[in-house]
């Protein structure tokens, strides 16, 4: 969770501009590729389903990262890949946000984001912009528009549904509400085109392609571990980087001379990353076990043992090993207990059973029983607890299958809301992420030999991965590398 918090109903009622996409097809020629297409969108509706997506992604992605050299210096690359690109004119923003994971995705429209994570993984401008120029790709060539047109009842129906009917209709552990956009994959033919796009705007930019091979080479090495946020990677959703690289590479070769004087540009992009934060942020939350704490927040919760938890940026989800019960932690967005829960109440399709006041290891807590109807036909059954903690109100929500809940699916769900505490004064007051510290070296040496004269809190595979070297390649004198260091992180 993090500390702005969108609410569930903010969420969900962003799914409306899906139902609004006109269903008027016009053909159209793609701006970017020249050709003859098929659109259901208009460039007046992909600029609106960006922006109005636009806060829920970046928060989806822990919102923005809190770097504005880093974040000016991103804007500037990216708006000089855009300026070359074919769509000039649209709303063009690039935006780092603070997530760990290795993702760069683009809105419809000209919205795009680069994690902290696949920042992190870099080591020049080139690789940079060729990131950027990819995702400028996707929007020039209008894939998002096309794969709506394509899929547009699937996606209607993906986003339609409630977070209530998703966790438990789609029975796939942790939902991700209404994220269809991102949930959204190109076809290979797209992903070749968005490359080749990419090579076009970041050539001229006067970023030589190298760095498109460079940089699928190293986001090819890294692991997807994404999957577990129900949004594919960068690598998930872009298959075959050893194909790519080789027609990167003929397309260098074709582009021969014409490529002279073009730059990969180490240092520029280098600077910037001094003091990122590297892997996970502590501070946003984490797990010994089962015990989930906030050290920023304030507060701690025990889940039960067994359980899958995923801490997102907007929520704190747990799903019971055989899927039928499900507790989310998250924000209410009213200001009192009382208010909060009545909204709880009102929700259409919601029955409280019976409800009353409590108190959850010192702290105030409405709590009630209810069934719920499902869009898609199915009755919940769950108990809700609202927490007033820390000048804010947490939802806790636990909740089955009526009938499974009925043969006591939810037992451990229960007993877990009752352990919501808030954290003593001192406690993990300390804890600190890695970042990456930007060193010269004062003389050459091989890998190995840097690992051991810069000694990083993170493990050596990680810190040759980020660099993209090898333990026994020589580094030349003067060469700008990644040191890892500085994270406190407890682990009991
Ligand atoms: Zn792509």
């Amino acid at each position: 969770m993090a500390f702005e918090s969108l609410q569930v109903g903010r969420v969900r009622r962003r799914a409306s501009w899906f139902a609004a996409v006109a269903l008027l097809a016009g053909c159209a020629v793609n701006p970017a590729t020249g050709e003859r297409e098929i659109s259901l969108v208009s460039e007046s509706q992909e600029i609106e389903m960006g922006r109005s997506s636009d806060p829920a992604a970046t928060a989806q992605f822990g919102g923005l990262y809190p770097d504005d050299g880093l974040q000016s210096y991103v804007s500037q690359i990216g708006q000089r890949l855009a300026a070359q690109s074919e769509r000039p004119n649209l709303p063009w923003s690039f935006k780092v946000v603070d997530h760990e994971l290795i993702n760069a995705f683009a809105l419809p429209g000209g919205f795009i984001y680069v994690t902290r994570g696949i920042l992190s993984h870099m080591n020049s401008e080139a690789e940079l912009a060729a990131v950027l120029g990819h995702e400028v790709g996707h929007v020039t060539a209008r894939h998002t528009a096309q794969q709506i047109t394509r899929q547009q009842l699937g996606v209607i129906g993906l986003i339609g549904a409630s977070i209530f009917s998703e966790t438990v209709r789609q029975n796939q552990g942790i939902a991700v509400a209404g994220m269809g956009l991102l949930l959204l994959r190109y076809g290979r033919d797209a992903e070749r085109e968005a490359d080749a796009l990419g090579f076009r705007y970041m050539t001229r930019t006067g970023h030589h392609p190298e760095g498109m091979s460079r940089v699928m080479q190293t986001l090819a090495s890294t692991s997807p571990t994404s999957a577990e946020m129900g949004i594919p990677s960068w690598l998930l959703s872009h298959p075959d980087p050893g194909d790519r690289v080789a027609a990167n590479d003929r397309r260098i070769a074709s582009a021969g001379a014409s490529l002279d004087g073009l730059e990969i540009r180490e240092a520029a992009l280098l600077e910037h990353l001094d003091g990122l934060v590297f892997g996970p942020d502590p501070r946003a939350g984490f797990f010994i076990a089962e015990r989930f704490v906030h050290p920023t927040l304030r507060f701690e919760i025990t889940y039960p043992r067994g359980w899958t938890v995923v801490n997102g940026p907007e929520a704190v989800d747990g799903i019971s090993p055989d899927e039928t019960a499900a507790l989310q932690v998250t924000f209410a967005s009213e200001a009192s207990l009382d208010a909060a829960m009545g909204a709880f109440a009102s929700i259409e399709g919601v029955e409280i059973i019976e409800s009353g006041s409590m108190r959850t290891n010192g702290l105030d807590t409405r709590a009630a029983t209810f069934v719920a109807g499902t869009p898609d036909g199915q009755m919940l059954a769950g108990r809700v607890h609202f927490v007033s903690h820390g000048g804010d109100i947490y939802r806790l929500l636990a909740y089955a299958g009526e009938e499974s809940w009925r043969r006591g699916a939810g037992e451990g769900a229960v007993n877990a809301m009752e352990t919501f505490e808030a954290l003593s004064s001192g406690e993990f007051r300390n804890v600190a992420p890695d970042r990456i510290r930007i060193v010269r070296l004062e003389r050459a040496m091989t890998g190995a030999q840097f690992l051991a004269a810069y000694p990083s809190t993170v493990t050596d595979e990680e810190v040759l991965l980020a660099n993209q070297v090898e333990a026994d390649q020589q580094l030349e004198r003067g060469r700008l590398m990644k040191q890892i260091a500085g994270g406190h992180i407890p682990r009991s």
